[in-house]
């Protein structure tokens, strides 16, 4: 399937290639797309969102850099396909996801249930606020493309840790990895070019490192 392609775009980390051969994302599609779910698309899930491009997945989830023990906050939760990747990753620590949604976020329940992964937690509600009574994570993923990074998030990384997010509006996005550094400091990289549905949020979003 989706595989050699990850491999020949360059996903090299194996414990990512790993999860990604082990997740059905079919389970994560309506059932009248499941015949879709080995293409290298992005896909409508309900509600005007969609689940991300596999590539794209992969590409995120190895620029997290998760390992086995860490604490990572995601925003975004839709089907939770991110989401199953990420608990995969991290069986000896725990994914707090994200989701604003209420119908997507039920369904996502149901399929980590079903997935019988029990180290996420998961919160309906906005997302760009983080999850301050779990701060610091070891790593945050956005799902959604913010025009800034909302500050709180990067409020709640730990020293090390990287936060991954899509910075744009509509037309045009770029993939930015933001690692707090040992002494605090914020390092920025930036991974190309990305197509999200947009973080839709009441926080003001302050003047932080945009690209
Ligand atoms: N990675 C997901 C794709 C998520 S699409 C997957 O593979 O399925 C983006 C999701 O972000 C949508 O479900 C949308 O409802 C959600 N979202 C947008 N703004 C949000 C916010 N402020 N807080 C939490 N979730 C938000």
């Amino acid at each position: 399937m989706v595989m050699r392609q990850l491999a020949g775009r360059g996903i090299r980390d194996p414990r990512v290639l790993a999860a990604m051969r082990w997740a059905p994302r079919e389970w994560f599609l309506p059932p009248h797309l499941a015949g879709d779910a080995y293409s290298d698309a992005p896909l409508p899930i309900g509600n005007g969102q969609t689940i991300s491009q596999p590539y794209v997945v992969a590409l995120m989830t190895e620029r997290l850099t998760p390992k086995r023990t860490h604490r990572i906050l995601e925003i975004g939760t839709g089907s939770g396909y991110q989401t199953a990747i990420l608990a995969y990753l991290t069986p000896n620590g725990k994914v707090f996801t994200i989701e604003r949604l209420p119908d997507l976020l039920v369904e996502a329940e149901e399929r980590f249930r079903r997935l019988g992964l029990t180290n996420i937690a998961t919160r309906l509600g906005d997302g760009a606020a983080g999850w301050p009574e779990e701060a610091p994570f070891d790593g945050i993923i956005v799902g959604a493309a913010a025009p800034r990074i909302p500050e709180p998030l990067t409020a709640q990384l730990a020293r090390g840790a990287r936060l991954v997010i899509p910075v744009g509006d509509l037309a045009s996005q770029e993939l930015v990895i933001l690692e707090r550094g040992a002494h605090s400091e914020l390092l920025p990289r930036y991974a190309g070019g990305v197509r999200f549905v947009p973080l839709i949020s009441r926080l003001a979003f302050t003047e932080e490192p945009s690209p």
